[in-house]
Formats: C-alpha cells, structure tokens, sequence
C-alpha cells in the first residue's frame, strides 16, 4: 500500500520499505541479520557499476542487485558488510563477460570490493571473513 508522503508532511510516521531511503533497511523476520548499505555504490544509484567502470554511464530501468561474495555462505557476509553492487542484465547473468558467467569480470568486482573493504578493515579481517584475499 503505498502512502503520500508529500500531503502528510510533518506527520511523523515510520518511513515505508520505499520511502526509507536514507536509512538501511531492517526486516522484522529477520532481527539478528545486519543489512547494511551498500559500501560501493548507493542503492537508489541507477547506473551499473561494471558500466561506469567501463565509461558506461548510462541509466538503467532494471538493474539487479549482485553480492559481490555469492553463494551459500558469503552472501550473508556480503549483505553484512555492504559488499553489494548494483548491475544490468548483461553484466550480471546475460552478457558474455556478465559476473556470473565470466571468472575475470567476478575476480574484477572482487578486487574492487575488497579494496573497498579494506578501507575500513585489515586484509586479515577480509582473510577471516571470506576466506582468502583477491588482492
Ligand atoms: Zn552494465
Ligand atoms: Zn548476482
């Protein structure tokens, strides 16, 4: 159900799932798990990350979000940690060098990642958490 914000102005009233955009999100099913914003790229950002890093900037209507660490146990790490990137359809599962098909453009994103990461924490943090280091 969506509300209008704009004609309840300085109504105080808990932001929805949508509107809530400058804060993380947090799932009441789930109240242990951090979702935290992304570290890379703005959530509302409608640009594909892997285009921008090839001067790409166009703007996309549908982008899927990608946790930069898949897979049973890193994808919780990655939604922990914000490692999470918005891409189009073609870098992600339908391109020829889309992150899920292509090992260089995974290994790219990988290393862009932890390099974010890294900003904030030691290497060895990251050899803790995912188990090896891409840099
Ligand atoms: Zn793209
Ligand atoms: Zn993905």
């Amino acid at each position: 159900m969506e509300k209008n914000s704009y004609a309840n102005r300085g109504a105080k009233r808990k932001s929805s799932y949508k509107t809530g955009l400058a804060f993380p999100k947090i799932r009441p099913k789930k109240p242990r798990k951090r979702h935290a914003k992304s570290i890379l790229q703005p959530k509302e950002d409608r640009h594909c990350f892997l285009c921008l890093q090839e001067g790409n900037d166009q703007i996309y209507e549908v982008l899927h979000e990608h946790h930069v660490f898949y897979g049973t146990a890193n994808r919780q790490k990655s939604e922990e940690y914000g490692l999470k990137v918005n891409l189009c359809l073609s870098h992600h599962e339908t391109g020829e060098h889309a992150v899920h098909k292509d090992r260089k453009t995974d290994l790219r994103l990988k290393r862009l990642a932890q390099y974010a990461f890294e900003q904030t924490y030691t290497r060895e943090e990251f050899r803790n958490i995912f188990g090896r280091s891409y840099l």
